[in-house]
């Protein structure tokens, strides 16, 4: 483990606690009225109302002594603001990437992206988008294309790097409709399939790939530093290399990146943009300015750029990875002892179980996912997230389209549960899992076309 040779069994938290918050403790009964209110979606339910709550590890992190002095030095200033500086500086030593443009979070960087870049005809191609990203692609009026590799899809079999690009299907679809692709974009981690990391062999081979046909290759970098563990622990020849270095190798495979901070920056608001390319940079800054902010802020308050310069440096410490890395293990761990089928191996930054094949008996369009979450909220006030039909299922003109997979995501948040908070959730699950066949699926009442998911109300069958 890092610098401090650790030999024990035994990974411990390694933080003290200086600032506590309350839990959100309820009764069953109090749980079941909320759950009708929220219409059964669990993301209209008061964080107040959730006793652990593994939602997302999106903005949920906890801060450090160091962030929140940083928080004081924060320079409010309009434009230039020295806070604004210190961040281009670490992320310029980070990412080599010269041109950097505050946001603040990862799908305004998306959003000015594609404006510019994207459009009818044209076709964004990744190892597979984020949701929101996917979202503004398409919005742009632009195609997205997924091309996991094939075992991303075999949920049950352990891999190394599940969340790799099928480099011989870009290379087809590069080939055939090349001149209509403005970028390929590797999603590290690759949060879709589970949050599996992608090797740098792929990274290579992809950002070969797109200089043979002259197209520029950008990173999703939201989880850059987990990524890098996951290489540092897995691929050959990188088991001595410091992280920070291993990151630096993965960004110079790139001409560019688009993070949302609120993941491996360890902040719970802010993202950026950071290119080479000084053209594209400067439509960037004009789309900005229109909707977001100056370019020295982006959205953001200076308070907000000091955390982040100060977040993307305490990612790469090794002792906080190995601990990270392996806290999501024993969760995982916990719920393979408990008979719970889950995407193995475990990803970066949570656990993703398996509803399809957990209840088996309620159907797609019943939404598996969905009751499961439900059912964990009901039963031990822990809130998951479901990705799956209801997420990323298509229903139009009266037509149902499932997705691939039936997944509940249980999200584990940065430095914000201990151990015993972990083994709670283990004993839930257990309880849950013994008496799977008594749960019952859901209907749906409304939802909207886009990010259906934030706004859907749905009733027990
Ligand atoms: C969270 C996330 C985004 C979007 O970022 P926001 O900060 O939520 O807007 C984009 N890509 C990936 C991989 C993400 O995890």
């Amino acid at each position: 483990m890092g610098r401090m040779d650790w030999a024990w069994k035994t990974i411990i938290e390694p933080f003290k606690i200086k600032s506590v918050e309350p839990l959100g403790f309820t009764t069953r009964s109090e749980r079941e009225t909320v759950l009708r209110d929220g219409g059964y979606n669990l993301f209209n339910v008061p964080a107040d109302k959730v006793l652990i709550d593994l939602l997302t590890d999106s903005g949920t992190s906890a801060m450090s002594a160091e962030q929140w002095a940083g928080i004081m030095r924060g320079d409010e200033s309009y434009a230039g603001a020295r806070s604004f500086f210190r961040l281009q500086e670490v992320i310029r030593s980070l990412t080599g990437y010269r041109e950097v443009i505050p946001v603040h979070q990862g799908r305004a960087a998306e959003r000015i992206l594609f404006q510019i870049i994207g459009g009818a005809g044209k076709t964004v191609i990744a190892n597979s988008h984020f949701d929101t990203t996917r979202a503004n692609v398409e919005v742009s009026g632009a195609e997205a294309l997924d091309l996991p590799v094939a075992e991303a899809h075999q949920i049950d079999q352990p891999a190394d790097f599940k969340g790799n690009m099928d480099t011989l299907a870009l290379e087809a679809a590069l080939k055939e409709r090349g001149k209509d692709v403005p970028v390929v974009i590797m999603t590290v981690t690759n949060n879709s399939v589970g949050g599996q990391p992608v090797s740098m062999h792929n990274l290579r081979e992809v950002s070969e790939i797109c200089r043979h046909y002259k197209i520029p290759l950008l990173l999703d970098c939201a989880r850059f530093a987990e990524n890098a563990y996951f290489i540092k622990l897995r691929e050959p020849g990188y088991a001595k290399r410091p992280v920070a270095d291993i990151a630096r190798e993965m960004f110079s495979y790139a001409q560019g990146c688009m993070m949302s901070a609120k993941k491996d920056a360890l902040v719970n608001m802010g993202g950026f943009l950071a290119l080479n390319d000084k053209e594209l940079a400067k439509k960037a800054r004009e789309v900005l300015i229109v909707g977001e902010g100056f370019t020295t802020y982006g959205g953001l308050a200076g308070r907000d750029l000091e955390a982040m310069a100060i977040g993307l440096q305490e990612i790469l410490e090794e002792e906080y990875l190995s601990y990270r890395i392996r806290s999501i293990a024993y969760l995982a761990d916990g719920l393979r002892r408990a008979q719970v089928p889950f995407i193995e191996p475990p990803g970066g930054h949570g656990v993703y179980v398996d509803a399809k094949r957990m209840l088996p008996h309620i159907p797609p369009e019943q939404y598996p996912g969905q009751a499961l979450i439900c059912e964990l909220y009901r039963t031990g006030g822990i809130r998951g997230v479901e990705i799956g039909s209801l997420m990323f299922g298509r229903r139009r003109d009266g037509r149902f389209e499932p997705a691939a997979m039936e997944l509940v995501r249980l999200a584990v948040p940065r430095r914000v549960y201990t151990q015993s908070h972990i083994d709670f959730v283990i004993e839930v699950f257990a309880d849950l899992a013994a008496r799977a066949a008594s749960l019952r699926g859901l209907r749906l009442l409304e939802a909207s076309e886009h990010l259906a998911h934030f706004t859907a109300r749905l009733e027990p069958i």
